[in-house]
């Protein structure tokens, strides 16, 4: 893992803006003081401006080795991220980061992977399909299941139609509702609706989820009862955050810190935490 110096900020200038959803929107981010910014897929930044609170956020993008581009993927939902929203291009966000712990990277050769994802829930996890696409040789099968309330919550809307026609990936894309034209063909229904169809080899499974609590709670509680391993669940937990350095306690599920032990777990190390809704 790379250990950024925790406290310190950067500087990362917006070099483009992407209007993913009417409240997501996409920022390219590259960084003013540093030529090569590497970071794994499912960390995330610390993200703020001057005088105001931060925001962690995960990377949306994978590192490319020799550069300093990155993406974020932001839903406007409080007071860091409606400031964010206001910026334009070349306007200059404050980051720490990259922190924390992120997907099993190591874990998948010769797998059956299944990445479920809902709703804005897709940013952390694309860097990690991007991932798996470029090892796709090293791997089994590989499949997204990925859900929103209707098609026009959806985000990475070009990946998602590039994606469904890759022989590489099977997808599934559902919604609670559906209008009349959908040019992604979502189905209706929820994520835990169509993972009893998909043929995976348990004996070689890895399953990594990201989404509402709610949300992973049922998938996490389907998958072990069709006979998946808990130790085979890997799983995005976001808690409100200070520091992202393990000090302020703020995200601390039981004895775990999310900033530090995750944001990514494996379904055993939350379990016996009885704040998780697991
Ligand atoms: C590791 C990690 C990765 C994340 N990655 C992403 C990502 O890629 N994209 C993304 O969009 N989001 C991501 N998030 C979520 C994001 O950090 C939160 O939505 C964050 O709170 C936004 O900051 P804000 O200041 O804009 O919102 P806030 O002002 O913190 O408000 C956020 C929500 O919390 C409510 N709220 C405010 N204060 C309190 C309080 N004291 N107690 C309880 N609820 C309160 C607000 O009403 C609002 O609904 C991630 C979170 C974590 C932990």
């Amino acid at each position: 893992m790379v250990m950024p110096d925790t406290l310190a900020f950067k500087t990362a200038r917006i070099v483009d803006i992407f209007q993913e959803t009417a409240e997501i929107r996409s920022y390219f981010l590259s960084l003013e003081e540093e030529e090569d910014f590497q970071f794994t897929p499912g960390q995330f930044n610390m993200l703020g401006l001057p005088g105001v609170e931060e925001a962690a956020i995960s990377f949306s993008s994978l590192a490319q080795p020799g550069n300093n581009f990155f993406m974020h993927t932001i839903a406007c939902v409080g007071n860091v991220t409606s400031l964010i929203e206001r910026m334009e291009i070349d306007g200059k966000l404050l980051i720490r980061g990259p922190f924390g712990y992120g997907w099993p990277t190591e874990e998948i050769v010769g797998k059956d992977i299944l990445l479920v994802a809902g709703g804005v829930g897709l940013a952390p996890l694309r860097p990690f399909l991007l991932y798996c696409l470029e090892k796709r040789n090293q791997i089994n099968n590989l499949y997204l299941v990925y859900g929103a309330r209707t098609p026009e919550e959806m985000v990475f809307q070009k990946d998602l139609m590039d994606w469904q026609k890759k022989e590489e990936i099977s997808t599934i894309y559902c919604v609670d509702k559906l209008p009349e034209y959908s040019s992604l063909l979502p189905n209706v229904g929820l994520v835990t609706h169509f993972l009893e169809d998909l043929q995976i080899d348990l004996s070689r499974a890895l399953v990594c989820m990201c989404g509402p609590e709610i949300m992973m709670r049922f998938v996490a509680r389907k998958l072990l009862l069709q006979g998946y391993s808990e130790k085979d669940l890997y799983l995005a937990m976001e808690r409100r955050m200070r520091c992202g350095t393990g000090h302020c306690g703020h995200c601390q599920i039981g004895a775990k810190f999310v900033c530090q032990d995750g944001p990514i777990f494996q379904y055993p190390d939350i379990k016996p935490f009885a704040d998780t809704m697991l």
